[in-house]
């Protein structure tokens, strides 16, 4: 039976949520810390059909998502190829995603500038408390508050996403911005630099307003590059001091800490990539965590997204992941009691996470096999297969 569910967190994840919930007859309140309409910098997103069939479950058309990508190409320092890959797939941008789905929930159910700080189950029903003290009932909270989420902080408060050591840096550069011998070169393809101790991938985006007009479209550049714990500390530490826990956002980020990253990229990245860095708005840092929640629910209350499990970005199943969550638990509920159909959503959400928890870390930790000084200008990954067989792609038991 269709009841109140409150959706914390009004991101991605949340948005799902509220869209599947509502189109099973829900009413569906998001409540989001923000105070203002989220915005993700453009960053890419991978689709492949198991996303596109989410999205159109959720209500929202997958007409001229994005970017047509037709081949994968790795790149070696000089910006030679080594290796291609045909693998046609639609690249869109989270803005792109984030916009669909948001137009799906009502400006009166989408509420901004209310941060949630815990809920208590109630004989019927659970209680929901935020900032300021206001309380609302409801018959089902979703935490889908990311991956420092309050509501798994309450549910599970030993799990802590892990450091995996490495951080990524993305950038955005303006299609127009580039040399034409660094478009010819390396614009087109879904690219990979692959040399030991680092990794960039990158692929052309929608311009600004979803242009995907050849000429007014962007370069997604994505590098992970390895940080140690000691010096991660430094770099969320801002001009004033303060030192920010997990990430900073990204106008605080110190000039010296970027000035540090230009040279270790002058150092270590191939010659286009280097280009297109070198003409890219602020790059900005997401340093690269793990975790996975032991279960998804208890009584009343389900996690969802990156608030259940981070899995590393390699795989590029976060958002997918978390429209499968979605999916999942309006599915389950529209089957017998709340209590009930949340233990089987868990049931089976904690085993879809855990495959693309564990290949995004295989993934990851290929950036470091073999030992420094091997394959120094990307030609001779030894993983070099299965690195452009699997990034971000759907992993064998969650198509
Ligand atoms: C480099 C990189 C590349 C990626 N590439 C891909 C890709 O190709 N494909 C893919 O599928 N995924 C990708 N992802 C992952 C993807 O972006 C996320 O997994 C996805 O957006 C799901 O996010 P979410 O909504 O669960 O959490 P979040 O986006 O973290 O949203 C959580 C929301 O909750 C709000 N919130 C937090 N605390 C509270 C509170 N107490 N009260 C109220 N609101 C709160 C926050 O303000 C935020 O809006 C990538 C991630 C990275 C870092």
């Amino acid at each position: 039976m269709a009841g109140r569910a409150l959706i914390c967190g009004g991101s991605i994840g949340g948005l799902f949520a509220a869209a599947m919930l509502r189109r099973a007859g829900w009413e569906a309140v998001v409540v989001e810390r923000s105070r203002t309409e989220l915005s993700g910098r453009g960053a890419g997103i991978v689709t492949h059909d198991l996303l596109n069939g989410l999205i159109r479950a959720a209500g929202a058309a997958t007409d001229d998502l994005g970017v047509s990508v037709t081949e994968r190409v790795a790149f070696d320092r000089t910006g030679g190829r080594v290796a291609t890959l045909a693998l046609p797939q639609i690249v869109t941008s989270w803005d792109r995603v984030h916009s669909a789905l948001r137009a799906l929930v009502p400006d009166g159910a989408y509420r901004l500038g209310q941060s949630v700080t815990g809920s208590r189950q109630t004989a019927g029903g659970v209680a929901l408390a935020l900032d300021g003290g206001h309380t609302m009932e409801a018959d089902l909270v979703v935490g889908a508050d990311g991956f420092r989420s309050a509501v798994r902080g309450q549910m599970h408060p030993e799990v802590q996403p892990r450091y995996a050591g490495y951080v990524v840096w993305r950038a955005l550069a303006h299609e127009a911005d580039l040399p034409v011998t660094v478009r010819d070169a390396v614009f087109d393809p879904f690219g990979f630099y692959l040399p030991h101790g680092t990794q960039i991938i990158g692929y052309p985006i929608a311009g600004p307003g979803n242009d995907l007009r050849p000429g007014h479209r962007r370069y997604n550049f994505v590098w992970y590059a390895p940080v140690a714990e000691a010096d991660l500390a430094d770099m969320l530490t801002d001009d004033s001091g303060q030192r920010h826990e997990i990430t900073i956002p990204p106008p605080l980020v110190r000039a010296e800490v970027l000035d540090r990253m230009q040279a270790f990229a002058r150092a270590h990245l191939s010659a286009p990539f280097l280009e297109i860095l070198a003409r890219s708005e602020r790059p900005f840092f997401t340093p690269i965590y793990d975790h996975l929640s032991p279960s998804f629910a208890d009584g009343r209350v389900a996690l969802a997204g990156d608030a259940a499990c981070v899995a590393r970005p390699h795989v590029g199943m976060g958002v997918t992941k978390a429209a499968g969550d979605a999916e999942a638990l309006a599915r389950h509920l529209a089957i017998g009691p709340v209590t009930e159909a949340l233990a089987r959503y868990s049931a089976e959400r904690v085993a879809a996470a855990r495959i693309a928890h564990d290949t995004g870390q295989r993934l990851g930790r290929y950036i470091f096999a073999g030992s420094p000084g091997d394959n120094p200008d990307g030609r001779t990954n030894p993983n070099l297969a299965a690195i452009m067989a699997e990034t971000a792609v759907v992993p064998a038991g969650l198509t």
